[in-house]
């Protein structure tokens, strides 16, 4: 098989491809539905600059990608393993992540009920660690499975092998790494735990919720609180909650008396970057095209820019404000390209 017999498009406009619909355009384009056919692609192209794509909601483009974009579209969901208390399920990357959810919660497979209603695709997950409501996508992850650009060779990472950490993992800073698709292991007993204050409120009246209930009150409290990416595009949470050490923590305390903080490993503290925002004066304040959103301090929306480089723009104000006031630089966790 050739290059011209393979599925690639070219000159791609992006905007589809991306939840702030930014306007970029691929020099390459193509999904694969098979690890074959990726494999083949990747033999075709192996000088082309690469990028590997989800559904788009983690990311926006400044700028046109000179190379090829890969969109794994392997689909499915396999049974590997079923004991009395658990199941390990293989995910293909393609399969939308919040049908994946739905699909365990109708089977009654506990684990990831918490993060209902987080866009993407499942290969995406691993990459971020997705999180939500006290629940990573780490804690349930067995095994990553995936293609390596550089060699061809297909490699599978183990749970501690992918350095899961706060919306951090090995896959975001190697991005040699395709990945093909993941196995979970979910728990066949569910017992609500109370981990989040909003979701622990919404249950007060259940005795004993039900994966279902769970599920179906995150996205009562997803659906009030996020801004719906087809009416005003965005990317979700904009920055990192920052992580600061005893010093910093006690530093801020003295500017912001009631600055919420949770201890987040030895001797360090997560403080909210909503709130630092929201302190900084820029909740629900609109520059142009872009701004925060009203009810969200931590989203920044789109009102109508093609342009990548206006939410850049838009970005480095809000850091140099939580900056000048509170001595804490915010990081994106949005990557842009
Ligand atoms: C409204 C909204 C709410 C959100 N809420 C949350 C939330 O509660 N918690 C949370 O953690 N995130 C949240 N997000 C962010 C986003 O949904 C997640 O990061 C999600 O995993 C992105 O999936 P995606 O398929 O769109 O990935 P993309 O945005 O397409 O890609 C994200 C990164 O992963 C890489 N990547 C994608 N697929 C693969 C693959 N198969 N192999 C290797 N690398 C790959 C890309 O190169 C990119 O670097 C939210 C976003 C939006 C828009």
């Amino acid at each position: 098989m050739n290059r011209n017999n393979l599925a690639i498009r070219r000159n791609v406009s992006l905007k589809p491809y991306n939840s702030f619909r930014t306007q970029a355009t691929a020099a390459f384009f193509c999904h694969p539905k098979t690890n074959e056919e990726l494999m083949t692609i990747l033999k075709e192209f192996s000088n082309e600059k690469m990028l590997v794509l989800g559904a788009g909601c983690n990311l926006f483009f400044t700028k046109n990608f000179d190379g090829l974009i890969i969109k794994p579209d392997m689909i499915g969901i396999k049974l590997l393993n079923e004991t009395s208390e658990f199941v390990d399920l293989e995910v293909g990357a393609g399969e939308d992540w919040d049908r994946f959810v739905e699909f365990c919660v109708e089977k009654g497979y506990s684990g990831i009920e918490n993060l209902s209603l987080i866009p993407g695709k499942v290969g995406a997950a691993p990459v971020q660690n997705i999180g939500a409501y006290g629940t990573e996508a780490k804690d349930t992850i067995v095994k990553v499975n995936a293609i390596d650009i550089n060699t061809g060779n297909f490699i599978s990472f183990s749970n501690k092998e992918c350095a899961f950490g706060y919306r951090d993992s090995i896959f975001k800073y190697n991005r040699q790494y395709i990945i093909t698709s993941v196995v979970f292991r979910l728990n066949k007993n569910f017992r609500y735990t109370q981990k989040y204050a909003d979701l622990n409120h919404e249950m007060n009246n259940i005795r004993h919720p039900s994966l279902r209930q769970v599920r179906e009150a995150i996205i009562r409290i997803r659906s009030h609180k996020l801004p719906d990416i087809n009416e005003l595009p965005n990317a979700g949470s904009f920055f990192k909650n920052p992580i600061l050490t005893q010093r910093e923590k006690e530093e801020l305390l003295v500017k912001l008396p009631e600055a919420p903080f949770y201890p987040s490993g030895n001797e360090a503290y997560k403080t909210s970057a909503a709130y630092l925002i929201e302190k900084a004066g820029y909740k629900g304040l609109r520059k142009g095209a872009v701004g925060i959103y009203e009810h969200h301090a931590l989203i920044i929306v789109n009102y109508g820019t093609e342009n990548g480089r206006d939410i850049v723009n838009f970005m480095h104000e809000v850091q140099q404000a939580v900056e000048e006031k509170f001595a804490i630089r915010l990081l994106p966790e949005v990557q842009i390209y």
